[in-house]
Parts: structure tokens; sequence; C-alpha cells
């Protein structure tokens, strides 16, 4: 490990959190051992970003988050609005003005000498904390290289992926996966060897100027469905079905997208260069498209900032 590692895990997180009904600096944002959110990873939780003062499609997120506690049979004691005001509080107080903003809700504890989950308290967290890039700006503009994981994703059976969770040690293992192979990233085919996603990711190809997703096996991201309405609107046309690893591998262009960096082009996938090794035409419209929509006040939500009097 080098010292940098070493010295980013000491640094304090900046931040506010919303924590047990209360505003907190996010370093003291905690659960307890004993929360089946961490014991279990039976938890769900949904990532809207804010930029430049604005949330990002709020509501999207909203019905998402909400959706997935309803499945998971969890119910907070806070209904969508007291969660939207909890979000715009926290991102207030915290005055970032870029930000990552979770919303989390834990299984809870079961009572002592108890297991039964239909007594557990679930509980809500919230926190807004600095931007976070899955692939540093720079490193989107030349283009990402990813490999195809020898990992796949857990079964849609056993842990449905339109439920954001934190399922992740499949991710994790194929980012190891990556880094050994010098790559900054990893694609998973779904047990059926279709393309699944990736670790924080949807992905698309673009063939033919058609540009094509999955239609299972993924999280339903709500920058996928950003992409599909940019298309939508301005006459590109889509296909969301299976995609197949050989198509992957066949693409003329490949993108991975999400609310943590955007639209994030691919330029190596295992050994094969796609186009002369520069994002491709498409990917690079749709990231500029993407953010372009982020002072649309039809997508975005304004931040009460104390100091702007709103
Ligand atoms: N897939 C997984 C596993 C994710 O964790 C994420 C987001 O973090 C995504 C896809 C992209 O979803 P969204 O665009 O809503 O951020």
């Amino acid at each position: 490990m080098g010292m940098d590692q070493a010295t980013s895990v000491q640094t304090a997180y900046r931040g506010i959190a919303w924590v047990e009904g209360a505003f907190v600096p996010a370093e003291e944002a905690k659960v307890s051992v004993f929360d089946y959110g961490f014991s279990r990873s039976d938890v769900t939780y949904d990532v809207v970003h804010v930029w430049d003062g604005r949330f990002f499609r709020l509501e999207h997120h909203l019905d998402r988050f909400m959706a997935s506690m309803a499945a998971l049979r969890m119910s907070p004691g806070l209904d969508r609005e007291g969660l939207r005001q909890v979000l715009l509080e926290c991102v207030a107080r915290s005055g970032l003005r870029d930000s990552f903003v979770a919303m989390l809700c834990t299984r809870g504890r079961p009572p002592q000498g108890s297991r039964d989950l239909r007594l557990c308290r679930n509980k809500l967290i919230v926190y807004a904390v600095p931007f976070v890039w899955v692939v540093p700006p720079e490193r989107q503009a030349s283009g990402i290289s990813a490999i195809i994981s020898s990992i796949p994703r857990i079964g849609a059976e056993s842990v449905d992926p339109t439920v954001k969770n934190y399922h992740w040690l499949d991710l994790d293992r194929s980012l190891f996966e990556a880094y050994d192979r010098g790559a900054d990233t990893a694609i998973l085919l779904a047990p059926d060897g279709s393309v699944a996603e990736g670790p924080g990711f949807n992905v698309f190809i673009v063939r033919d100027g058609r540009v094509i997703t999955p239609d299972a096996g993924a999280l339903e991201g709500i920058t996928r469905r950003t992409v599909l309405d940019i298309c939508a609107e301005r006459g590109i046309p889509t296909e969301v079905r299976p995609v197949s690893r050989e198509e992957l591998l066949d693409a003329d262009e490949i993108l991975t997208c999400t609310t943590a960096g955007g639209v994030m082009p691919v330029v190596r996938i295992e050994d094969r260069i796609l186009g002369n090794g520069a994002p491709g035409p498409v990917s690079m419209a749709l990231r500029e498209f993407y953010w372009a929509r982020h002072a649309d006040p039809a997508e975005t939500t304004p931040v009460p900032y104390p100091e702007d009097g709103t």
C-alpha cells in the first residue's frame, strides 16, 4: 500500500449526514455492527447527484428508492415528501455545489435474543459528500479500458439487481481482476452469459449507429434512462434487449454510465482497441448532451442554500 492510500484512509470525510433524525458531520455517520444492513447486506440505497447546485432527476431517484424499500418490505417512518426535505436540507447544510448524495435504508437490528426480521426497526440514513467520480473526468475524456470479468454478476433470481443493493462482492472481485490486468474497470456478464453491468454503472454498445443496452440483469439506472431519453429526442435509434459477449467485443463503441460520473466512453475492451483508441462520436455526443441537461429546470431541483436566500 502506498503512502497516498494510507493518508487518504485517515482523512476525515467532508459533508453532512442525517442519522437518527439529526444532521451531523458526515464523519460521524455510523451504523451498529448489529444492524443487518451491515451483517447481512440487508439494505437498499440510492444515489442522486447535485451538480452546480441542482439535484438531477431527483424524482426519478425518489421513485426508485421508494420502490426498492417497498420491495424489501422496509418502512423507515419517513414518507417521500419528508425524505425529499431531508435530502434538500442535507445538501444545503453541506454547502456543496457538486455532491454525491446517498439515501439508504437498513433492515436495522432485532431486539436482543431475537432474529425475527419483522421486529427490526428499519433505519434511514442520508448523506451528502463531495462529488465522487467512478472514473475521473480527465480519464473519461481519453476513454477507459475494461475487461470482461471472469466472475458472473450474482443471479437476478437471487438478488434482484433492480433493487439497488450492497451485494457488491462480485463487483469488487471484478475490480481487483481489472486492476490485476491493467484495466480501469470490468464489465460483468449475467449467469446466462449476456452482458449485465459493471461496478457502479450500466453498459451500452453502439453498433451501426444504434445505441443498445441490456434489458435485464442490471439496475435500471437513471443515467441509462437519461441516455435513452436523449436518443429518443434526437432520433438516435435504440434497442433494449439482451447483448451478447460477442457483440460487446465487436461493438463500434462502448459506453458505461452512472450518476457518479455520467457517460464514460470505453476505448479498450479486453485486448481490442475500439475505433482509433479515442472515444467514439456517439459516446462523446451523448456525454455532452447528458451534462448539458444539468442546467434544465425541467430535469433539476435547486438546493435551498442558506446563502442564496432561497
Ligand atoms: N449498476 C449498478 C450496480 C450501480 O451501482 C449503478 C449506480 O451506482 C448503476 C448501475 C447506474 O445507475 P444510475 O445511473 O442510476 O446511477
